[in-house]
């Protein structure tokens, strides 16, 4: 996924994307990250700690925490303790998550895989310390597939998984990209995908139909979906996802929310609330917005929904 370099900010003002580490320790068979990149290397807590201070203090309210896999982070230094602030921090998530929480501002967590430890980062989710987000690429549902796509995660248990995290943190918002017509994806496997999805309920999907990258190992298995039936179970899947997250955002009119305003547009403040991870999400429209400014917070009511955006009024 192409992602900002360390330091150089191509976003606007406030808000800015943490690079927390590069390479990747997994092998998905369908990619070739690791060979461009190698594997897994985290900059240690305190490196990333003293530049998400530093673009606070130049005004970023929204911290964006990008990796390959941000769970992982600190594998590789043995989760080493750094200070900062004059106290001890882990070179790992969670207490990564934590030491973010103290500069308030908001942080949004993106590429976590559903490891056991994700819940530690769940509760600090339902505290409030940081955004109730999780983007979680899981790529397939079908565990033959998952096998094939070799993904990290116990698969089998993420459905459960999920389950207990909503109930930890009700406002929890699941973001994960799908990929359909894997290479000997079967119009069952597709099926189970279908049902998970229904049973997962996510809020905002992407799914892509599965393209052959040069060098990746998939190009190697044996049955290729046919590119009609590809498009076809892509148009299927996102007729679905379409109507679970049409459906999730209409379940919000009314509610009271907090946005971050991203520009003004004549009388509209065009804002995201801490579901809404910014070009990848959807937006809130505030109808009253002319007095509000980029990079303020404001409260405001629900009033409407579409497929994948909110209207509002201030409150
Ligand atoms: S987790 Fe898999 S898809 Fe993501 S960068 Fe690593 S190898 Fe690639």
């Amino acid at each position: 996924m192409p992602e900002p370099g360390v330091g150089v900010k191509l976003t606007p003002r406030h808000y800015a994307y943490l690079k927390i580490s590069e390479g990747c320790n997994h092998r998905c068979t369908f990619c070739i990250i690791p060979s461009m990149r190698g594997d897994l290397v985290s900059r240690p807590v305190d490196e990333v700690l003293i530049e998400a201070e530093k673009l606070v203090r130049g005004g970023v309210k929204e911290l964006l925490v990008i990796s390959q896999d941000t769970s992982a982070y600190g594998v590789d230094l043995r989760y080493a303790e750094r200070d900062w602030r004059g106290s001890p921090r882990r070179t790992q998530m969670t207490a990564l998550c934590e030491a973010l929480s103290e500069l308030g501002a908001w942080v949004r967590l993106h590429y976590v895989y559903p490891y056991p430890h994700v819940d530690e980062v769940i509760e600090l989710m339902a505290d409030g310390r940081i955004l109730p987000y999780l983007d979680i690429p899981l790529q397939h549902a079908s565990p033959r597939i998952l096998k094939l796509m070799k993904r990290p995660g116990a698969v089998d248990r993420t459905l459960q998984r999920v389950q207990a995290w909503r109930a930890a943190c009700p406002d929890l918002t699941l973001r994960s990209t799908f990929i359909v017509g894997f290479p000997g994806e079967t119009e069952a496997e597709f099926g189970e995908l279908l049902d998970f999805i229904e049973a997962a309920q996510l809020d905002r999907v992407g799914c892509f139909a599965y393209s052959p990258v040069e060098g990746a190992r998939a190009n190697d298995l044996p049955d290729p979906v046919p590119e009609a039936v590809k498009h076809e179970r892509l148009e299927r899947f996102m007729a679905v996802q379409a109507r679970i997250s049409a459906a999730r955002l209409r379940a919000k009119i009314g509610r009271e929310i907090e946005v971050l305003v991203d520009e003004i547009d004549g009388d509209v403040a065009i804002a995201r609330s801490a579901a809404d991870a910014p070009e990848i999400d959807g937006i809130v429209q505030v109808a009253d917005g002319a007095g509000l400014r980029p990079g303020q917070f404001a409260r405001v009511r629900v009033t409407g929904a579409s497929e994948h955006d909110l209207d509002a009024v201030r409150i």
